[in-house]
């Protein structure tokens, strides 16, 4: 693998302009005027070095994306999609291993190194969507970690619960859950299902938490504390988690307290108009925020692109930042916070990290996300993908 010299970027978190050399698909050295003989030399000079980007919430196996245009037909009822995901899957292809690997390639091109996808588990569907995410996976240099998601109920939907032990037997890496209360209407056997399943595995878990206010607050606390007395510290994700955007600032930080000392994560979409997570109350508690697309141009809605920056950017847009410190938290979060959420080892842009980089033509991560230019170059475990 030939050694490559980054000449004159500014790498995030270095002070002042510095080289990076990557070796054998790790970060060597991150300094100014490095030496490397034999390297292959690229000049970044003045451009920003991140990390790959982390697309920690998606759903690959329900995208159209690379397809002709589908004209959205899902009323705006939660009922009136799921409906409409069921009625028209087949019809459309869905699971489709083509689509998947367009988008992929699209994300990819956008520099996201790492990506975490729920994937439909249900007894009609079985585990033909953990497989064909799988298959899409293999072809292109992202690395794809699954949930097992029971998208069409857990308790709710008899047979799912056999299903999800059977994907995480088969290696799938997470177990998700879906509003214990809201959805399954009993949240402590939902909950005690996938953290039991979970606990046997040594899966990680993300929960989708759609529930608001009170409601989904208490399943926030029983998430915490299902966590802490399981030590799954590091390991659970809740996604969306409307309620902490909709409780009042006092008891959101008091939720933020106990999901920082049980080392839970928050992952937020922020889409449509629906409550962002307080991300700078999660950040200052210590929580780990991270982000991601959630559906992408499919039977849940046409929107998504696949570029993480364009996704920082709606966090930081619905979050009302406007300081550039504010703003490098949604940044941070489709970045570093993603990578905490998924466990990712080396990730980073430390000597020792992968190198798993993305230089984008901007002076500061504010800049990035507010203007998104176009990925400079981008490099997966040392390769130079796009440039
Ligand atoms: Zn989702």
């Amino acid at each position: 693998m030939t050694d490559v010299l980054l000449r004159g970027g500014r790498p995030w978190g270095v002070n002042g302009p510095a080289d990076v050399l990557v070796r054998d698909g790790v970060i060597e050295v991150v300094a100014p005027s490095v030496e490397a003989p034999g390297a292959r030399v690229v000049d970044v000079a003045g451009q920003l070095v991140l990390p790959g980007l982390v697309d920690a919430h998606c759903h690959l196996d329900k995208t159209l994306y690379g397809g002709p245009w589908v004209p959205h037909s899902a009323d705006d009822t939660l009922a009136g999609r799921i409906g409409n995901d069921l009625a028209r899957r087949g019809e459309l292809g869905v699971p489709s291993v083509p689509r998947m690997v367009s988008l992929l390639r699209a994300m990819s091109s956008y520099g996201t190194t790492s990506v975490r996808s729920h994937t439909d588990i249900d007894p009609q569907t079985g585990l033909r969507g953990v497989e064909a995410v799988r298959e899409a996976a293999a072809q292109v240099p992202v690395d794809v970690t699954q949930v097992a998601f029971p998208q069409h109920g857990l308790l709710t939907n008899p047979g799912t619960a056999e299903l999800l032990e059977e994907a995480l037997k088969s290696g799938v890496e997470a177990v998700g859950g879906l509003d214990p209360a809201g959805i399954d209407r009993d949240p402590v056997r939902h909950l005690d299902l996938i953290f039991g399943l979970a606990d046997r595995y040594g899966a990680h878990v993300d929960i989708h938490l759609h529930d608001g206010g009170s409601l989904g607050a208490w399943e926030v606390e029983l998430i915490t504390e299902r966590t802490r007395v399981l030590g799954l510290a590091g390991r659970v994700t809740i996604s969306h988690a409307y309620a902490l955007g909709q409780v009042d600032a006092a008891q959101a930080g008091k939720l933020a307290e106990g999901l920082a000392g049980a080392g839970v994560a928050v992952c937020t979409a922020a889409v449509y108009s629906f409550p962002v997570p307080p991300v700078k109350t999660l950040r200052a508690a210590g929580v780990t925020v991270a982000c991601g697309h959630d559906g992408i141009r499919d039977l849940w809605g046409p929107f998504g692109s696949g570029d993480m920056l364009e996704r920082a950017m709606h966090l930081a847009y619905r979050s009302t930042f406007r300081r550039d410190d504010d703003i490098e938290l949604a940044l941070e979060a489709a970045t570093y916070g993603g990578a905490r959420a998924l466990g990712l080892r080396g990730y980073g842009l430390a000597p020792g990290d992968r190198a798993d980089l993305v230089v984008v033509g901007a002076s500061t991560p504010a800049e990035a996300v507010v203007v998104r230019p176009g990925r400079t170059l981008v490099m997966k475990d040392g390769i130079v993908l796009h440039n």
